[in-house]
């Protein structure tokens, strides 16, 4: 390991014992260590890749972009990709989201949305309104702003100082209710709860932001989108924004393109607009999993509130690489691709083949529970007593498949040019190293384990 360099998301100390993966080159689904050993990235690479590394058309897209343009500001400028790629996302969004804001990572994107919406209020005589609602076990990036409204003790304890502390209502998802609570009582007791805190101060509040369907920091920790549209009614009847930060499930891990698209299938026709969140945060799969870059979708309504002569009215955000043409080509070449390879349609046959695979890991005996699943995302969690995450992901790692359990909760995220034959190995996978994972260790007793891990 090169001593100059400090590692995000790791403990460095713990690489001593355990080096990093050193990783040279990366085609479709698989990675390739310096050794020429191939990966399955089952994680796309932080739920970021979407048509697989290296992608032949991407690629050649940003190639030309390079020899164009590769970089200016954005304040008061505009160039070609993105004006194209904003009319594009305002095309492929629900209809009441009319305008793209740029920025350059995902907390980036929910710093924004945060301010956005305190500024809205501001400048709309209810300056009263300061306080924000998020939901337990919720993930928003680890910016300053951004870990207000996360609930991961580990990411901000330390930086307690420096946060404001908001308001948090209980996770509607199914892992963190008691077991004997079905699914939907749980969910209303999350909605009783925001209802509650409504009816007491929604004048002192701005917006309740969530992770739409999944809550993937948490360990992909899911809910229904019957719990998102009984968001939508509270939100709309008591008049605070709704703030969807949809970085890791949008551009089709949930299965729709964006998981709003799920919430509003269920709201009457008449009530699409009152029912919109009036911002949606995107970054990930953006770009494809390319290149840094975030957007935030909102509404005519909060655009105008901003709609002024004077300059400190406007919406000042702004980050050196907002907008950048690199990123904007890469995220074109990905719309293309979804519309040309029919991308959505075409996964359905890896949705299906996901839960066959977990059908079978959840008939075969395996000391796991809470199989669940959502679009393109597929999870369970080990049923021990301790955190044995970090193990399991070792023996499939040896058997050539890459995941990052995040304490005992496993999942697979996989780029969409994987086949249903490759699922159905990389399955095989893991139930043959479950079944080690549990043999070598049987002393260990079956339970919930309290470790908290990284994601
Ligand atoms: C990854 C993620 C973020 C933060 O994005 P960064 O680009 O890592 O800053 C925010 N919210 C969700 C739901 C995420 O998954």
């Amino acid at each position: 390991m090169n001593n100059a360099l400090w590692l995000p998301c790791t403990q460095m100390q713990a690489l001593e014992n355990n080096p990093p993966l050193h990783l040279v080159k990366a085609q479709g689904n698989q990675l390739y260590d310096q050794d020429g050993n191939a990966y399955y990235d089952m994680i796309s690479s932080w739920w970021v890749n979407l048509h697989g590394h290296c992608h032949p058309f991407i690629n050649a897209k940003i190639k030309q972009q390079l020899d164009t343009l590769e970089h200016t500001l954005i304040a008061s400028v505009t160039h070609p990709p993105i004006l194209t790629l904003a009319e594009k996302l305002v095309a492929i969004t629900p209809t009441s989201l009319t305008k793209a804001f740029f920025a350059d990572s995902g907390s980036g994107a929910v710093e924004v949305a945060l301010k956005m919406s305190l500024q809205y209020w501001q400048q709309s005589g209810q300056t009263q309104k300061t306080k924000f609602i998020s939901l337990e076990h919720g993930y928003h990036g680890e910016t300053v702003g951004s870990l207000a409204v996360t609930d991961i003790p580990l990411f901000s304890e330390q930086y307690k100082d420096l946060i404001v502390s908001q308001i948090r209502i209980p996770s509607p998802a199914h892992i963190f209710s008691p077991d004997d609570i079905p699914a939907q009582l749980h969910e209303q007791k999350s909605l009783d709860a925001l209802e509650r805190i409504l009816a007491e101060k929604s004048r002192d509040i701005c917006a309740i932001i969530l992770e739409p369907l999944v809550q993937g920091a948490a360990g992909m920790a899911m809910y229904s989108a019957n719990y998102l549209l009984g968001i939508a009614k509270l939100a709309h009847h008591y008049h605070i924004h709704v703030i969807y930060d949809e970085i890791a499930v949008g551009f089709g891990r949930t299965g729709t393109m964006f998981a709003v698209e799920q919430m509003l299938a269920l709201a009457d026709a008449d009530k699409q607009d009152d029912y919109c969140p009036d911002f949606i945060c995107l970054s990930k799969g953006l770009t494809a999993g390319y290149l840094p870059m975030s957007c935030v979708m909102t509404t005519d309504d909060v655009y105008q509130a901003f709609y002024d002569d004077k300059v400190e009215k406007g919406f000042l955000h702004s980050h050196s690489f907002t907008g950048n043409p690199l990123a904007c080509s890469a995220a074109l070449a990905s719309l293309e691709l979804f519309e040309r390879d029919n991308v959505l349609l075409h996964n359905q046959s890896l949705i299906q083949a996901m839960a066959h695979g977990l059908q079978q890991l959840a008939d075969a005996n395996l000391p796991i529970k809470f199989v669940r699943q959502t679009g393109m995302i597929a999870a369970f969690t080990l049923d021990f007593s301790q955190n044995l995450g970090k193990a399991f992901a070792q023996l499939c790692l040896d058997q050539g498949v890459m995941i990052r359990p995040i304490g005992n909760h496993v999942y697979l995220i996989p780029p969409y040019c994987t086949t249903p034959a490759e699922l159905g190995h990389i399955f095989g996978v893991l139930n043959r190293c479950l079944q080690k994972l549990y043999d070598d260790i049987p002393q260990i007793p079956q339970g919930s384990s309290q470790a908290i891990d990284l994601p």
